[in-house]
């Protein structure tokens, strides 16, 4: 990614469009966490309902009912417990799963009175105090003897070696960054994560103990997959995707100020000071999904003039949820439908503007009426997808489709004693909840295929 200072008469982009006070008031927690009477007040909104559609609308299958009813009973230590047996990442779960299109769109609350019981708000505060402590509640069974290697430290990697780690398995995670937490450390919006609650939610994790990280280690470049089989009982892929999709427009790799919003929203996550972050006065975002609308209000909330938005469809074909939608409306980005890039302009080297054509649906496929229109801008976020990076599997023999790794209900990959799951498996939701189903049903699998205790 490469973003220019802006000479003389060149592209308006510059740090410190705010002052600290703005950006951290603009920054603070989406959600604040609900007190002890809001939570009272809340759990007793739920119906307690058998059979309950909330907790068949969470990947997880959280036992919603219970854990609310431990709530409302005071039990508020049994609750998490409820829900870390579960998903042992309930507490990021809670801050940024799309509560609207899974828990909550099921709550029976929300048909009757379009308004459900806030799920996710009452799971985060259960669990809060207890990731709080920083100590794992949960004991390891008898060490097994059996060894397994995880590829990643994301959501899935970081459930599949947890569930291992109480079943008496020991794991190995290779992870190349410096971090833990995968995207919930380096990608999801800065405002739904607050107060390095990724690094704590991992460090709590691993307290489990019985979990080696080996941090800057990378399949396919400094340990083989064939490395792995030969060293360890059994296997889990957790990687998530490689590289953020192309726009294929001329000029997109050589203009500056063109950049991917997956790596500027990592710099942006891992930013000691906001402050010190450049950004462009007028900010131009492609694509339709959770990554477009994270960058676009995150540039709002970053000092940038105007934000807009375009998507090459309509407002019911993009990824992003209403909720999200309106969330960045009222932050203030424009979002434009139905328009599709067809160039990109520069000045001097950096970008200027980008030219569209505006779009249709013609039996279900996208065509123009060849109408255009140009958008001015200093910067322009590409934000239309990514990759899987079956790259380094090295051609090993799995099954890829379209890119991502080919698994069954239990997470078999094709090759034996390799599993997978996250992002990088074909089929899946792209979401923090269900790369934490992933690992979680690996792991039981995994166990069971080595004879270990249930994890
Ligand atoms: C900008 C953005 C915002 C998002 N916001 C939300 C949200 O609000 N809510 C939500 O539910 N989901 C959100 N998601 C999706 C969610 O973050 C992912 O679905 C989830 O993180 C997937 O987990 P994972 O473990 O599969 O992959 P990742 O989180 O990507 O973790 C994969 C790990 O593997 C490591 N790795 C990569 N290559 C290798 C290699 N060769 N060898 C070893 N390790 C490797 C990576 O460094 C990383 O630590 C967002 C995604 C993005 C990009
Ligand atoms: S994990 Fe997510 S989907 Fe499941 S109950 Fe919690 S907030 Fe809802």
């Amino acid at each position: 990614m490469t973003i220019a200072a802006n000479p003389p008469g060149a592209s308006d982009i510059r740090p410190g469009r705010l002052d600290s006070a703005t950006l951290n008031a603009n920054f603070a927690d989406l959600h604040p966490p609900l007190t002890f009477h809001e939570a009272k007040v809340e759990a007793e909104r739920c119906y307690f309902c058998f059979d309950a559609p909330c907790q068949r609308a969470c990947p997880t299958a959280i036992d919603i009912p219970l854990f609310i009813r431990q709530i409302a009973a005071g039990n508020r230590a049994g609750a998490a417990m409820t829900i870390l047996d579960a998903n042992i990442m309930g507490g990021t779960c809670s801050r940024v799963c799309p509560t609207e299109t899974l828990c909550e769109e099921a709550c029976v609350r929300e048909a009757a009175e379009m308004k459900p019981v806030t799920i996710g708000q009452l799971q985060r505060y259960a669990v809060d105090p207890v990731i709080a402590t920083g100590k794992s509640p949960y004991s390891r069974a008898a060490p097994t003897g059996k060894r397994v290697a995880i590829v990643g430290a994301g959501p899935a990697g970081l459930a599949c070696a947890h569930a291992l780690a109480v079943a008496g398995v020991e794991t190995t995670i290779y992870e190349p960054r410096e971090k833990s937490g995968g995207l919930n450390e380096y990608g999801i919006a800065a405002y739904k994560m607050i107060d390095n609650f990724a690094a704590r939610e991992a460090a709590f994790i691993l307290s489990v103990g019985g979990i080696e990280v080996r941090y800057g280690k990378a399949l396919g470049r400094d340990v083989t997959l064939g490395d792995l089989r030969r060293d360890y009982d059994a296997v889990f892929l957790g990687a998530g995707l490689g590289s953020t999709n192309k726009l294929g427009l001329p000029r997109e790799t050589e203009l500056e100020n063109v950049i991917d919003a997956v790596d500027y929203i990592a710099r942006l996550r891992q930013a000691k000071d906001l402050s010190a972050l450049p950004v462009g006065r007028r900010v131009l975002v492609i694509g339709g999904g959770m990554t477009a609308i994270d960058i676009a209000v995150q540039s709002k909330k970053l000092g940038a003039e105007t934000v807009t938005m375009v998507y090459r469809r309509g407002p019911e074909q993009m990824k992003a949820s209403r909720y999200e939608r309106e969330l960045a409306q009222t932050n203030g980005v424009v979002i434009r439908y139905w328009a599709r890039p067809v160039s990109l302009e520069g000045h001097a080297g950096a970008l200027s503007g980008v030219v569209f054509e505006n779009t249709h649906e013609h039996a279900g496929m996208l065509a123009s009426p060849g109408s255009v229109f140009r958008i001015e801008a200093d910067v322009l976020f590409t934000a239309i997808g990514q990759r899987g990076a079956p790259e380094a599997l090295d051609g090993a023999a799995i099954e890829i489709k379209d890119g991502r790794i080919v698994v069954d209900a239990e997470r078999r990959t094709s090759l034996e004693r390799v599993w997978a799951g996250g992002d990088c498996v074909f089929g899946g939701q792209d979401l923090t909840v269900s790369a934490v189903e992933d690992g979680k049903q690996a792991a039981l699998s995994i166990a069971a295929a080595l004879g270990a205790a249930r994890a």
